[in-house]
């Protein structure tokens, strides 16, 4: 897989050791993740909104409904920038000021396009769906028309990206590694619990085998 070209707005600047920009770097990231932050622009105040989001290659997929400033705003051809971080874990210093966090995370900047292609949007859905949940769309019932025109998607393409991680354990000063405080990693991870069903259900289908083992890919 080839990677992303740096620009100058996608370089990073601050320990560049840490900047990636091949495919299978920010694609892991971006597969691991379902949360992202949208930032755009609506005269001068820059808004930053959270929302889900689904890959396929180089594009990336938001939805809403059609009444969203996000997507409306996004839809008009207004600059995005989205991102995306996971945090793998806190990383405990002897110092307060080489506290750090290990995470992974991209940014990607560029514009969207609305789809409007009907199947295109099925199957953005699709992707969007099964990006939180793979296996889920061919359980459930299938969008109708009233719910598509409902309905936003945007696509945006994978061009300027850049992503950042950091791994393993602190960096103290070197006097510092003689005080006689804990130091290392507490590693987080998302956390599955126990289903809960809804109470308006009208029957009892078994938990579906795809939510058993519900992990988000590494
Ligand atoms: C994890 C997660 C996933 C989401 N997934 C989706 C999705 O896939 N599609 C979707 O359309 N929406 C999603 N949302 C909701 C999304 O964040 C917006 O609330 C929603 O898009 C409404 O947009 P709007 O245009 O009505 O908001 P706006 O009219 O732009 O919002 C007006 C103001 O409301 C406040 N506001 C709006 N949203 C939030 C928020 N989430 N938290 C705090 N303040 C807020 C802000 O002050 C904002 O300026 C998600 C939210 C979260 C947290």
């Amino acid at each position: 897989m080839s990677g992303f070209q740096p620009t100058e707005r996608t370089q990073v600047n601050r320990l560049p050791k840490r900047g990636h920009y091949d495919r299978e770097t920010v694609y892991g990231i971006l597969d691991t993740a379902f949360v992202c932050h949208v930032g755009f622009s609506v005269d001068g105040q820059p808004y930053v909104i959270p929302t889900n989001f689904g890959r396929r290659e180089d594009t990336l997929y938001l939805h809403g409904s059609t009444a969203s400033r996000m997507l409306k705003t996004l839809g008009a051809g207004v600059p995005v920038c989205v991102a995306v971080t996971l945090v793998d874990g806190l990383v405990l210093a002897r110092s307060a000021f080489h506290h750090s966090v290990n995470y992974r995370s991209v940014v990607i900047l560029g514009t969207a396009r609305l789809v409007l292609d009907p199947a295109e949007k099925m199957e953005a859905l699709r992707i969007f769906t099964d990006h939180i949940m793979k296996g889920r769309w061919d359980d459930v019932r299938q969008p109708t028309e009233q719910e598509l025109k409902a309905t936003t998607v945007l696509a945006l393409p994978l061009e300027e990206v850049s992503a950042k991680v950091r791994t393993g354990g602190p960096v103290d000063d070197e006097p510092d590694y003689a005080l006689p405080v804990w130091a290392g990693v507490l590693p987080l991870e998302v956390a599955v619990k126990e289903p809960i069903p809804d109470a308006q259900r009208r029957n009892d289908p078994p938990v579906p085998e795809y939510m058993k083992n519900y992990a988000r890919p590494k």
